[in-house]
C-alpha cells in the first residue's frame, strides 16, 4: 500500500500533512542548494522553485512562551509552517529572499530581557553546530552528568563559532550523559559522554520485591549479573542479584530495570570527552570518535573544567587545520602525538581507542605510534 494511502490511528500523523505547499509540489524534485550567508540556505527544485531557510539554534528543552512566538514568527512569513531539526534547530521556510532576509533580521533582534538571543541565526556550513544532547539529570534515570547544563556551558564558549563559518569544516557536537548514548557521540567532531565509575549498589532488601530478577539480569550487556541469595540484617534470607565488579562497564542497563540497583554517585560520576568522529567520507572514510580526556568531574553549575578543555580543542582544531578538513582528520594528518601536544591534554594508553579484538588493531598499537 503507498505511504499516502495508509490508515493509522496510533503514532504521529503522516508528515506530509504538515509540508508547506512548496514542500509537497516540489517533493522529492530539488536538485541543489548552497548556503548564502551564515544561517540562510537556499534550495533549489526542478521547477525552479526556491525555498529559502533560515535557521537558528534552540536549546533542547524551551518554554511553552517561546514556542509561542516561534509560531508567531512563522505565522508573519511562512505561512505557519516552521518545523525542528534532529539537532533542536527551528527552521523557518519562505519562498522570497527578501522575505527570508527580513525573517533573519527580525530573528536577530528578539532578545531576552538580559540581552541573550531567542533565536540566534546560525548552524550552517562550517560553523560549530547546535549540540544534539540527551536528557540529562532532568528527565532520565541513569545519566552520569548533565546534558541541558553541560550543553549550555559549552554553547556559551562556543557560541560565536554558530554564528560564522570560519571553522575549517563544521564542527559537530554532541553531549550524551551515560554510556547508552542517546546523543550522536560515537561520530562526533566533538562529544561529551558522561561516565559513572562504580557499579550499581545492591538494595538487598527491596529487590526481590521491586524486581524481575531474570529480566534485570538479561539486561547486561557484559554479563556481569547473576542470580543469587542473600542473608539480611535480622537473618531473612532473599533472593537477589549478585554484580561481578570486574565485568561491569557502569553502563546503568541494569538500573532502567531494575530501580534497586542505583548507580549515581556524586563523587564517581563525571564526563569523558571524545573526538575526531564523523559520519562523512570527504577527505577520509567515516569514523568513531576517540575519547582523548578520560575523565572530568562533575562541576555543576558552570562545569569550568569542561569549558575550558572543550574551548581548548576548537581554538586549536580552528587555528591549524586545513580548509574542509574535520576534526579527526586534521588530528590524523599530524598525528594524535601532536594533536595531545598542541591541544595540551595529557596523553595515557586509555586514550584514543582500546579496542582489543584483533580485527580492529589500529595504528596504535604499531611501531609507528610514538608515545
Ligand atoms: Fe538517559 Fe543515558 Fe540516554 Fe542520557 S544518554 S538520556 S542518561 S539513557
Ligand atoms: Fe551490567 Fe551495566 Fe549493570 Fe554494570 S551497570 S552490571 S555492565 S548492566
Amino acid at each position: 500500500k503507498p505511504m499516502e494511502d495508509r490508515i493509522s490511528d496510533i503514532g504521529p500523523r503522516f508528515y506530509k500533512e504538515f509540508l508547506p505547499p512548496v514542500l509537497e509540489k516540489n517533493y522529492g524534485k530539488w536538485v541543489s542548494h548552497e548556503i548564502l550567508e551564515p544561517g540562510l540556505l537556499v534550495h533549489e527544485a526542478e521547477s525552479g522553485d526556491k525555498v529559502y531557510t533560515v535557521r537558528v539554534g534552540s536549546a533542547r528543552l524551551i518554554s511553552t512562551e517561546l514556542i509561542r512566538e516561534a509560531c508567531a514568527v512563522a505565522k508573519q512569513y511562512c505561512d505557519g509552517y516552521l518545523r525542528w531539526t534532529t539537532r533542536n534547530n527551528i527552521e523557518f521556510m519562505t519562498t522570497s529572499l527578501e522575505s527570508a532576509k527580513a525573517l533573519k533580521a527580525d530573528l536577530n533582534s528578539r532578545k531576552f530581557d538580559k540581552g541573550s538571543y531567542k533565536f540566534p541565526v546560525g548552524g550552517t556550513g562550517a560553523s560549530v553546530s547546535n549540540i544534539v544532547h540527551t536528557q540529562g539529570w532532568i528527565h532520565c534515570h541513569t545519566p552520569a552528568t548533565d546534558a541541558s547544563g553541560t550543553v549550555k556551558i559549552i554553547m556559551d564558549e562556543l557560541f560565536e563559532e554558530f554564528t560564522n563559518m570560519r571553522m575549517p569544516a563544521i564542527v559537530r557536537v554532541a553531549v550524551a550523559c551515560c554510556l547508552n548514548m542517546c546523543g550522536a557521540c560515537h561520530c562526533s567532531d566533538l562529544a561529551v559522554v558522561g561516565f559513572h565509575r562504580k557499579p550499581p549498589i545492591i538494595d538487598h532488601e527491596y529487590l526481590d520485591n521491586m524486581c524481575e530478577i531474570p529480566l534485570a539480569i538479561a539486561s547486561c550487556p557484559t554479563g556481569a549479573l547473576k542470580p543469587g541469595k542473600t542473608e539480611l540484617e535480622g537473618g531473612k534470607k532473599v533472593n537477589t542479584i549478585l554484580v561481578n565488579n570486574d565485568r561491569c562497564m557502569y553502563c546503568g542497563n541494569c538500573y532502567t530495570m531494575c530501580p534497586s540497583l542505583p548507580l549515581s554517585d556524586k563523587e564517581g560520576d563525571g564526563v569523558i570527552i571524545m573526538v575526531g568522529g564523523k559520519v562523512s567520507n570527504r577527505i577520509s572514510m567515516p569514523k568513531f570518535s576517540k575519547v582523548a580526556v578520560a575523565f572530568i568531574p562533575n562541576e555543576p553549575p558552570r562545569w569550568p573544567t569542561l569549558a575550558k578543555v572543550c574551548k581548548k580543542i576548537i581554538e586549536v582544531y580552528a587555528a591549524e587545520a586545513n580548509k574542509y578538513e574535520r576534526l579527526g582528520d586534521w588530528a590524523e594528518r599530524i598525528g594524535w602525538e601532536s594533536f595531545f601536544k598542541k591541544t595540551e591534554l595529557e596523553f595515557t594508553h586509555h586514550l584514543i581507542d582500546d579496542f582489543r579484538d584483533p580485527a580492529y588493531f589500529t595504528w596504535r598499537q604499531s611501531t609507528n605510534f610514538k608515545f
